[in-house]
């Protein structure tokens, strides 16, 4: 496997969004994924624009349709009846209310690089309604929010932070949140024990 393609030069976007920022957990956070050995190769605070934050959520054309059908499935499986049946017509609102979310204060963009990091992130972060997601996790351990409660308030699922969902998603995101130049590549001392075949550097 040539250095280029090695799954450790795998990237994700990771977003603390303003809920994450106003509970004072941006170092909670960044801790959990840092600890895991992943490696922050960019990173920066501001207020996201509307434009920016429609665009981040309409880049994958089928996302209208997967994350409707997931509010929908929520609600069934909790036995409950869903507002409506109709996935885009949830996403509609959904959209409306997280750029409202967004740009309601400063967010913290960063890019994490490492084997898998994708799906380590996701894992790390949780799923995205707070009620269900796993003890152990971001959202499951920080934040208490549900569909049936922010459908009722009219406003997004508070979940404190943005992982991107897949390396396509991942790939199209990080080139809409940073410039090449606000990305460095560098080595961590670490990266030796996680990532070195022979571990021949070790002792004196
Ligand atoms: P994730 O952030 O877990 O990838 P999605 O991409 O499906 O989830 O949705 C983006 C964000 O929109 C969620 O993190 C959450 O803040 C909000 N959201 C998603 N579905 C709903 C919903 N049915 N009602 C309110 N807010 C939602
Ligand atoms: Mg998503």
């Amino acid at each position: 496997m040539t250095t280029t393609n090695h799954p450790k030069t795998e990237r994700t976007l990771v977003v603390i969004k303003p809920d994450g920022i106003q509970r004072s957990l941006i170092g909670e956070i960044i801790k959990r994924y840092e600890r895991t050995g992943l490696k922050l190769v960019g990173v920066k605070m501001f207020v996201p624009s509307a434009d920016l934050v429609e665009e981040h959520y309409t880049l994958d054309p089928e996302w209208r349709r997967i994350t409707g059908e997931k509010a929908i499935k929520g609600y069934l499986d909790k036995g409950l009846t869903p507002p409506t049946t109709d996935p885009f017509e949830v996403t509609e609102k959904v959209l409306k209310n997280l750029i409202k979310y967004l740009t309601s204060g400063p967010v913290i963009a960063m890019v994490w690089q490492g084997a898998h990091v994708v799906k380590i992130v996701r894992k790390i972060t949780g799923g995205t309604e707070p009620l269900t997601s796993d003890v152990g996790t971001i959202r499951g351990d920080f934040v208490l929010d549900s569909y049936q409660m922010s459908d009722n308030d009219t406003r997004a699922v508070r979940n404190l932070v943005h992982a991107s969902g897949s390396p396509k998603e991942a790939e199209d995101e990080i080139k809409h949140w940073f410039s090449k130049n606000e990305l460095t590549d560098y080595n961590l001392v670490q990266d030796k024990i996680l990532y070195d075949v022979n571990l021949d550097g070790l002792l004196e």
